[in-house]
């Protein structure tokens, strides 16, 4: 199916939220979309749905989106793909952005195909890069073959080009400049699903113990180097109120979740504090944590690369390093 590339044009940012808190992954997005945005000289518009979320959309032109588009409506609470998805469709079908941004978040990655299947537009999941050529055109990295090489998808036959993102991998920055009356920028859109013409109902929401390392302040990691002991981990996560990561040769050995494993083929971190006990550093766990604002290192090999990623290091044994730091940690 060939379409007029011509008539496509700004960036799209999915604004997801979730009783009426947005999903730091959109933060990111809005960031990224803002360069993306300012190279190929077109509008960041960003999209936001749900019941009651007019604020939403006004935050989101405060932190650098030029437009937003608002879709209000009871609908659209509490989230359903179906709902999501055919007012998404609509919009793109009517407005035809040329790059459309969504996280790649579990409701992302929901809803994302019933907008991009209609539209015949490809999908790149769980982009970790995002970059625009010298044409203008969206180029979507991402790790494949396992990890072992990164394809970088463009789309330069059609529109929209679309792609999730992993949270976690861009910078969400501060809000930029104030804007004086971001109401002005916001345009409520009209809502094109009705509660009778959709196919499911929420008869009850379970939030299990959900896991989620991203978000933490301090990550406190630990690699094969732990052989199976992760409470010295633990403890220091504990006295530092953070949470618990470990490497994949860890995760394989089934001593940590994989929920928890930070790197490549993991999570992406970039908390204040990463602490990274018993990892030799190689380059796929790195690419996992090397955002973060300052690194422990504890290893007993003093060669280790991680050291040379490492703002602090100490050379020595973790189960005997991880207690002194967390008494410390406790005395204070
Ligand atoms: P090791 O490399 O074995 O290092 C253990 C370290 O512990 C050593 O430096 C050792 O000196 C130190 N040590 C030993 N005993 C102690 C002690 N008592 N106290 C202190 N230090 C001690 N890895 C990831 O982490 N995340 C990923 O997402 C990921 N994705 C991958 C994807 C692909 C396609 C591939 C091929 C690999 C991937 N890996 C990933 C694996 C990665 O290459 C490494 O094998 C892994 O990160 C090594 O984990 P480690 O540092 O725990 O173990």
């Amino acid at each position: 199916m060939s379409v007029d590339i011509e008539a496509y044009e700004d960036v799209w940012v999915f604004v997801e939220q979730h009783d009426g808190v947005v999903a730091p992954v959109s933060w990111e997005l809005l960031a990224k979309g803002r360069e993306l945005a300012d190279e190929t000289g077109e509008d960041l518009v960003a999209l936001v749905m749900g019941d009651g979320v007019s604020a939403l959309a006004e935050a989101a032109v405060s932190r650098g989106a030029d437009r937003a588009l608002l879709a209000d409506d009871p609908v659209f609470e509490p989230y359903r793909a179906d709902p999501y998805g055919e007012q998404f469709r609509a919009l793109v079908e009517e407005r035809k952005p040329s790059i459309v941004l969504i996280g790649g978040s579990h409701t992302g990655r929901d809803f994302a195909g019933r907008v991009a299947v209609p539209a015949h537009a490809g999908l790149t999941a769980d982009c970790t890069e995002l970059d625009v050529d010298d044409e203008g055109l969206l180029l979507a990295s991402r790790p494949t073959f396992g990890g072992d090489a990164m394809a970088t998808i463009k789309c330069p036959a059609h529109r929209p080009q679309m792609a999730t993102v992993r949270p976690g991998v861009f910078d969400a920055g501060d809000p930029t400049e104030p804007v004086t009356d971001p109401a002005a920028a916001v345009e409520e859109v009209d809502v094109v699903v009705a509660e009778e013409d959709t196919l499911s109902t929420v008869i009850e929401r379970v939030v299990g113990d959900v896991v989620d390392i991203t978000d933490a302040d301090v990550v406190v990691a630990g690699g094969a180097g732990c052989e199976g002991n992760f409470a010295p981990i633990e403890e220091l996560a504990d006295a530092l109120g953070g949470e618990v990561a470990a490497t994949r040769a860890a995760v394989d050995e089934g001593w940590v979740e994989p929920a928890r494993q930070v790197g490549q083929t993991g999570k992406t971190v970039r908390p204040q504090l990463y602490v990274a006990a018993g990892i030799s550093g190689a380059v796929q766990h790195l690419e996992g944590m090397n955002d973060s604002d300052v690194v422990v290192a504890v290893n007993t090999d003093p060669n280790a690369p991680i050291f040379e990623n490492a703002d602090y290091g100490i050379v020595g044994d973790l189960h005997e390093v991880l207690p002194e730091l967390t008494a410390l940690v406790r005395a204070k």
